[in-house]
Parts: structure tokens; sequence; C-alpha cells
């Protein structure tokens, strides 16, 4: 059986069934588990402040109260995407022929980097080993992801070796802190980016957080007007409309949540492996990659040759279908981790028990196996 993943037409197909489900049951029969689940929380107040050319200027006192707290540094900038901010960050900082060094947990990091790299003409390297790490003389930036894609971390310790190291050569160091903003945070106690000596962080305001997807980025006030220069020339910024939903996102947030699922997955990890299944944790929930949802599938029908990523999306779209329940295979960018990722720090992990959770991801697995034992695949992706 050939099949190939049409990441347009899945995406399609799983935003379709949300669609179909929001309007036979509202918005609220569906339970968003992947810890994107955005927020953009405005009052009629703030709407018409929108509506005038008053609206940037209050809301831009109040990012930048709320953003320095959050994140520390002298001054913010908000952006259109955490990617927009790393490419702004990059065009401004980085000359061609020079390199960029990126230390982090686990590779890779996120696409972003490398591609604006190329783009500028710089070398780029990852290093998951201080041991190996190294900062040649012709580098412009070194980077440090806080928290992978994955939620792996890195150690205050490791964190201060590498910004030492960058310090004595007077290289700038940028933090991609997209959710390590919060999961270090909240879960590890660590200090903030900027805290620990870096130069330049940045955070996504949709995870681990009730805000609208965007960046928000802080450093010296020097470095920030030299990256909103090129953010302005290049149409990065955040407009008005999402700045005034990223306050509302920083003005509820509170770690209380994350702190209580870090302490509750090890339950729920222990619940499914009682299942016999074999998740990953993660700090504040658990995940499976796409090779281990085949691997499970396979014990239960042969899936033969079929790559894991669509045994993955198949199990993701089944997962909303039947259970309303959210995660990233089905509706994610083209070209997101095909991982079915659970945070239970979700808002709307409220809308279910762990018991019932459990149930849905072990059927689950009993489905996506029907579907390939009856030659269904392309239509529960595409149809
Ligand atoms: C999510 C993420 C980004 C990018 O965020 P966007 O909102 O997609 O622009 C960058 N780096 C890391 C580590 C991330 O987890």
């Amino acid at each position: 059986m050939e099949i190939t993943l049409n990441e347009v037409k899945r995406r399609e197909k799983g935003l379709k069934i949300i669609n179909q489900k929001i309007k036979n049951d509202g918005v609220d029969s569906l339970i968003d588990l992947t810890g994107l689940a955005g927020g953009f929380d405005l009052t009629p107040e703030d709407i018409s402040l929108l509506e005038t050319y008053a609206g940037p200027a209050v809301f831009d006192e109040k990012i930048q109260e709320l953003g320095r707290e959050h994140l520390g540094g002298e001054k913010i900038l908000p952006l259109n995407r955490t990617t927009s901010g790393i490419v702004g960050m990059i065009i401004a900082l980085v000359k061609p022929g020079t390199k960029i060094v990126h230390y982090l947990a686990k590779k890779p990091g996120h696409p972003s980097i490398p591609r604006t790299a190329k783009l500028v003409g710089a070398d780029y390297v990852e290093y998951t080993n201080l041991d190996d790490f190294k900062i040649d003389d012709n580098t412009s930036l070194v980077v440090i992801t806080g928290t992978t894609m994955d939620l792996e971390v890195i150690s205050v310790d490791d964190f201060k070796t590498v910004i030492d190291q960058a310090k004595a050569k007077n290289i700038p160091v940028f933090v991609d802190d997209a959710s390590g903003a919060r999961i270090r945070r909240a879960v590890y106690d660590q200090p903030r980016a900027i805290d620990l000596g870096a130069d330049l962080s940045v955070t996504s305001t949709d995870k681990l957080m009730e805000g609208p997807r965007g960046g928000l980025m802080a450093g010296s006030t020097e470095l920030i007007d030299q990256i909103k220069l090129v953010v302005n020339q290049y149409g990065l910024e955040g407009q008005a409309p999402l700045v005034a939903g990223m306050i509302k996102g920083l003005e509820k947030y509170s770690p209380d949540r994350i702190k209580e699922a870090f302490k509750q997955k090890d339950e729920l990890y222990q619940k499914l492996q009682d299942k016999g299944l074999n998740p990953q944790t993660t700090p504040t929930g658990f995940m499976f990659k796409e090779d281990e949802i085949k691997n499970e599938v396979d014990k239960r029908t042969s899936t033969g040759d079929v790559s894991a990523d669509v045994v993955a999306t198949v199990y993701s779209m089944l997962l909303i279908d039947n259970y309303n329940i959210i995660t990233i295979p089905a509706v994610g960018m083209p070209g997101a981790s095909k991982t079915v990722r659970i945070d239970w720090s979700a808002k709307d992990s409220e809308k279910l028990s762990m018991d019932e959770l459990v149930d849905a991801i072990v059927d689950t697995f009993d489905k996506v196996a029907s579907v390939f034992s009856s030659d269904s695949v392309e239509q529960v992706l595409y149809e």
C-alpha cells in the first residue's frame, strides 16, 4: 500500500472535522490538549481602543511592563510569531560568512534558525554536549534553546557555562525560550534567561499560557532597537490587536496549572503503562512519537511499509473524530512534528478525567488498527 502524507489536505480534513463539531455541539465540546490553546480575551473597551490611533500607544506601554516582568530585560518587542523574532534577530545581528553556534538539550533546534542562517549566508552548527561545544572566532551569535519543541530542558549549569564562554568572546547570546520561559521557570525553578546573563530572549505567547499565537522578545534597549528596525522593515512586528491579546494572556498567566500537571503526569504515565502502552513523559504530560505509534498499532495489525508519520496522523485524526481531543499531527502546520503530545496543563484537561483520557488513548490505537485492516487510511486522512 503506497500512501504518502499530503500535509495540506490532511490539515484541511482536520480543520473540517473541528468545524463540523463546532457547528453540531459548540466550541466547548472540543478538548484541546495541544498546549497551544491560544486565547484572545478582549473586552469591548479594548476593542474600542483598537478602533483609534490611541490603541497602539496604550497597549505598548502595558506590554512593556508585563513583558519585562515575564522575561526581564530593558525593552520588549512584540512579534507576529516567535519565528518572526528569530528571523528578524538573525538578519539584524549575523553577517554573511560568520557562524551561528547553537546549544540545546536535544536536536533539532527550531527550523527557523538554520533556515535564516542560510538566508543570510552564515554557517550553522548545533551542539547537545558541552564536551564538544566550541565557539569559533568567526562566530557572530550564540543561540541557546531553553526548552526544545519536545520540551527537553537544559540545566542552569549548562546555561551558565555556554553564556560564560560567549561573554569571554564578546558574542551576543540569544535564548529561544518559546515554551521555556514558562516550563523552565514553573517546573524547574530556573531563572529568566536574561537573569542568567543572556542578551536576548524570545517566547511564544500561546505556549502554556492563554494568549494568541505571537512572539515576545526581550533584551537591552540597544539590541532591541537594532532588531526592531529590521522587524519593521520586513513587516514582522506584532500588530496592535495581537498585542492586546498578549496583554490579557500575560495578565492571566499563573504557573500553578503547569506545576499541578507536573505533579500529576506520573500518575497518568502509570495508568498508560498499566494498559501495556509505552509513552514518554514530558514535563506536563506525555507523548507518543510517530515510531512508537506505528509500533503499537503493529501489535494489533500490520501497517506494512506505511510510514510512521501517516500512522501517527491517522491516530490524531481519529482522536479528534471520536473523542473531540485535539493533538498536533492532524491540525498542525505542514511540516509540524507528528508526535502525539498531550499537555495535561492545558485548560481543557478539566473537561475529562485521567481515566477517560487513558481509555480514549487506548481505544484510538484499536481504531487505527481497524482502519488499516479495512484499507480506509486515505478516507480517514483526506475525505
Ligand atoms: C514553538 C517554537 C518556536 C516557534 O514558534 P512559532 O509560534 O511557531 O513561531 C520556536 N522555537 C521553539 C523551541 C518552539 O518550541
